[in-house]
């Protein structure tokens, strides 16, 4: 079985019922561990959700609205993307994670959707308490992609579907090497991939959030099926 190694954050539980229900296996990384040794005998990395980069990892001085967090969970989680993708492992990468995923490889970030970006949709959708998920916007996604690939399911036929969003800040100028595979209407990027890589995408709304339901279960499900292969070669 493959193991996945998660990076810890405020909200753990639906990204490891995410990855336990696509048949995967659940290594917890943080910061204050080494790379290396967090990254040891696993499939794939799944980069999860929290609070902002900050600026200066990408050039930039800080917005107002910018939340910064701890320098050491950018620390560490820029270093483990790197290390992944030096290591050729399948990365999953979901809200902060793809602007995580984005900076780490040389991307920039919106860092206020609000005030940066003229959109008249609501990106910090706020779902009722009683409620495990609830769509935000549609996003548009790109035929010739893994993405669209994965979700042939759900898109049934059509270019876009609806997402949750739980998101202020966004990619802005796109990483080297990777494509945008899906935008919101406003055209605010909401996924990006390596499609030179076994499997590298990152998508900006929540589809762990789904695990009861299995919606988005396909995106886990081909992302554990990449490590387990990924698993396979490193043995
Ligand atoms: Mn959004």
């Amino acid at each position: 079985m493959a193991v996945i190694a998660v990076t810890s954050c405020a909200k753990l539980e639906d990204y490891k019922q995410a990855v336990l229900h696509a048949g995967g296996e659940v290594r917890i990384v943080e910061h204050g561990m080494d790379v290396t040794d967090a990254l040891r005998d696993v499939g794939g990395l799944l980069m999860t959700g929290g609070d902002d980069v900050s600026p200066s990892r990408y050039g930039e001085s800080k917005h107002p609205a910018t939340v910064e967090v701890a320098p050491e969970r950018d620390e560490f989680e820029i270093a483990l993307v790197r290390e992944a993708r030096r290591l050729g492992l399948p990365i999953f990468a979901i809200c902060r994670g793809i602007q995580v995923m984005n900076v780490a490889c040389g991307g920039t970030l919106v860092q206020d959707i609000p005030t940066q970006a003229k959109t008249a949709l609501d990106h910090s959708f706020k779902v009722p308490p009683h409620k495990p998920f609830d769509y935000a916007h549609d996003v548009w996604v790109d035929d010739n992609s893994l993405l669209a690939r994965l979700m042939s399911e759900r898109l049934n036929g059509s270019d876009s579907c609806a997402v949750n969003s739980r998101h202020h800040q966004a990619v802005k100028d796109i990483a080297p090497g990777f494509k945008v595979v899906a935008t919101a209407p406003d055209g605010i990027i909401e996924a990006i991939e390596d499609q030179s890589a076994r499997f590298c995408l990152g998508v900006q709304w929540h589809p762990e959030n789904f695990w009861r339901t299995g919606e988005f279960r396909p995106l886990f499900e081909g992302f554990i099926e990449a490590a387990g292969a990924a698993s396979e070669v490193r043995r």
